[in-house]
């Protein structure tokens, strides 16, 4: 385990930082706590892109990445709950339910729901 700062590595499926920020995909849910300062970080690039490029196919991406950024805060406020950190827990909180209703802005059909599993669907 020589975890230098160089690159970090998901202990559990092996998904290397590097190869997360070339495909803004995580591997698994470990991932999410290996790389959690990297995934926001992406989160937020994607989201300032959005303003000035509306594809459909980055829209499906950026939901992923709210999805993926819902996760992350969700154990935080769990985190914060347990430790009995007010303040932290009631702001997370806050931009959770920012985050839901952003996602539920986005969703453009009833059948957006099966998405959940972050299937990408490669339509060519
Ligand atoms: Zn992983």
């Amino acid at each position: 385990m020589t975890q230098g700062e160089r690159e970090k590595v998901c202990p559990n499926c092996g998904t290397a930082l590097r190869e997360f920020q070339k495909s803004g995909l995580l591997g698994c849910a470990q991932c999410y706590h290996v790389f959690e300062e990297e995934v926001l970080k992406v989160v937020r690039r994607v989201q300032g892109k959005t303003r000035h490029v509306e594809k459909r196919e980055s829209a499906e991406e950026i939901k992923e990445q709210l999805y993926l950024k819902r996760k992350v805060l969700q154990d935080r406020f769990r985190e914060a709950l347990n430790e009995e950190k007010e303040t932290e827990a009631i702001e997370l909180e806050t931009e959770i339910e920012q985050l839901d209703s952003t996602l539920e802005g986005k969703k453009q059909s009833p059948s957006e729901e099966k998405k959940e599993r972050f299937d990408r669907e490669d339509v060519t």
